[in-house]
This record gives structure tokens, sequence and C-alpha cells, in this order.
């Protein structure tokens, strides 16, 4: 692995002002002072429910958005101003809706000869036929030739997707930003596609982040895990430390509602969820909650958690979370009971 990481978000904030009917306006927090590192043959997932700022983080990234505070460096180099088309080469971004990704009045070989005209506009037509049927098939499209005279509605959810990717590696970029790439494809093909992307990181190394609801997938395929609640980064680290020994809370209800590692990808949303939605509905992103963000859901809330944000604690191993209860000498109950349980006893105190 390259030490040096190939696209970076440091200490990025995005605040979105939306306007109302009658000339007011408010601010969206989507993301606050949030940072990753992309390295080269590595995937890093972000997870988070809807709303935790994960696709803002994303669009950032893809420079869809700019920062309200903080940049984005590639190779880097901090990037700002109008994105140039060797960024969006270098980076691209494969969507949730792998049929709206696709012009469905073209066939798929247009939708990739484009692509590779723009990578190389000195490719014959020949050249570019040769290079879309070869990348068909390095997204296990095979025979190649037999996809390139389809529309996209003749393909299936699967298929389209496979060739967002095949055209997003025509251009030969550096990064792949995945946002809930399979999240609507059908579960039996979900581990294919995850399998897709674990083997193009490995065979042409490329930097991999992949933004997710579901903690079993990100378990499957990623190196390191992010997750994000209410638009802040509350913990990171390698894959194995963070879903074994969640550092906070917040991470240990998503760890504990999601399925067994052997049903990888056949969970919904709303089983994924239920737990979480028992606690309540996220908080707002116009007025998030003073203090820690999860302080109105978490059973091990603390009086400083309503008034102050928690710091990050290194709890080692490239291992951190964000909560009070590092500082406080008590970071040993997140791993003592269950969420559910930890639950049960703070009603069980508010109501004595
Ligand atoms: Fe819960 Fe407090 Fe930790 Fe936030 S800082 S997760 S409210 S214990």
């Amino acid at each position: 692995m390259s030490t040096a990481p190939v696209l970076s978000a440091v200490d990025v904030t995005k605040h979105f002002v939306v306007r109302g009917a009658v000339g007011d306006s408010a601010v969206v927090r989507a993301v606050e002072n949030a940072s990753v590192d992309l390295h080269a043959g590595r995937i890093v997932a972000v997870v988070g429910e809807s709303g935790s700022g994960k696709t803002t983080l994303a669009r950032m990234l893809a420079r869809f958005y700019d920062p309200t505070a903080g940049e984005i460096r590639l190779d880097g180099v901090s990037v700002s101003g109008r994105p140039t088309r060797a960024y969006h080469q270098d980076v691209q971004l494969i969507f949730q809706d792998p049929f709206g990704s696709l012009n469905p009045v073209h066939r798929v070989r247009h939708n990739l000869d484009r692509a590779l005209r723009i990578h190389d506009r000195r490719m014959s037509a020949a050249e570019r036929r040769r290079r879309a049927v070869e990348l068909l098939e390095r997204v296990s499209l095979t025979p190649g030739e037999d996809f390139l005279d389809k529309f996209p509605h003749e393909l299936s959810g699967g298929q389209r997707q496979r060739v967002v990717i095949a055209r997003a590696l025509a251009v030969g970029p550096k990064v792949l930003l995945g946002d809930e790439p399979i999240s609507m494809l059908d579960v039996s093909i979900r581990l294919e596609m995850l399998n897709l992307l674990d083997r193009l990181r490995r065979e042409d190394g490329l930097a991999l982040l992949y933004i997710t609801h579901d903690i079993a997938s990100a378990r499957y395929v990623c190196d390191d895990v992010i997750v994000m609640y209410a638009g802040e980064m509350v913990e990171g680290g390698p894959k194995d430390e963070v879903i074994a020994r969640p550092a906070h809370p917040y991470t240990k209800l998503l760890v504990e509602s999601s399925p067994d590692p052997d049903r990888v990808g056949t969970v919904s949303r709303d089983e994924l969820f239920d737990d979480a939605e028992a606690l309540g509905e996220p908080p707002s992103l116009i007025e998030p909650p003073e203090g820690c963000r999860f302080h109105p859901r978490c059973p091990f809330a603390m009086e400083r958690c309503r008034s102050e944000a928690p710091p990050r604690t290194d709890v080692g191993g490239g291992h951190w979370a964000r909560c009070w209860l590092h500082q406080e000498g008590r970071a040993h109950e997140i791993g003592e009971s269950t969420f559910a349980a930890a639950l049960t006893r703070r009603d069980e105190q508010v109501r004595a």
C-alpha cells in the first residue's frame, strides 16, 4: 500500500442554505469537520443511516459540491475552483440507481464509446470497440460482444450497474466512489457486485470509497470503516477492530442490528434500522442537538453529553471514537451489555 493517500477530504464541512416559500431560509448542517484518506488498493466504507451525511461527503470528494470549509486533495494537492475534466477522469462516482446513470436511448456501445473518446481522442473506432468489449468482460459481462448492442432497458439491474462500472473504468480512474452501489440491486447479485469491487481494487489498484447503510456489506468488502451520525464522523478504524469492538454506542447499535455475516447484502434497510427507529427519528440537521448529536438516543448519555461535543479519542491500532465515555473512564460499559439492554436500564432509571 502506498503511504500517501490518492484522495483526501481534510476537515470538510458542508452547509446548505434552504429557502422557504415565504422568503425565509435555514441552514442544513449536512457534514461537519469530516476527514477521510483513500489509498490505492484499499476500500474505505462510510456507514450510516439516511441523513448521516455520507452521500454529501461522496459528492464533495467527486467535486459535485464545494465544501463550505476544509479542502479536498488529489495526490496531495488541494483542489478548488471549477473541477477539471482530468479530475473527473481520476475520480469517478457510481450512483445508487444504475438505470438513471445510463442514457436510455443509447446502446451500451455508445455509452462506453463516449467515455473512451474522452479518455483518449486518438483511439480509432476499431480500437474503441475492442476496448469496450474488454471492459465489459472485465466486469463479467461475457462475451462482451453480446452486450454492445443492447439498450439499458434490455439489461437486468446488476448488468446495468456492471455497465456503469465499465464506463467508469473506461476513463482510467484512480478512485471509485460508490454511493450505495448495490442497494438497488436484487439481493441475489449483491455479493457478486461486492466481489467485483474487491477484484478491481486488487487488480487495478483502485482506491475505493464504499458508501452504505449496511454494516454487514461493509464488513464483507472493506479494509477500514468510518461511521457517520447526523453529519459527523463518530468512529473509525480497521474494520475488524470497529466491528468486533465498537467504541461508540451508535456503532454498537449498528453492529447489533446488522444481520449475520452469512447473510451479507441480504438485509433490508428497514430490517437494519428497526432498532434504530425504535429510538426515534434521527435529529434535524437544521437544529442538531447541542453537545453529542447522538445524546437524545443514547442509553449512556451523561450531563456533559448534552452540552459539550466529545473530542476524538484514539483507542489503539488506528481505531478512534468520539464519545465522552472514553474521557470518563467508562468506555468498558459499551461492551458490557447489548444496546437494547442498556436502553432498558436507562428507561428503568428514568422511571424510578
Ligand atoms: Fe452517548 Fe455521551 Fe458517548 Fe454521545 S458522548 S455517544 S451521548 S455517551
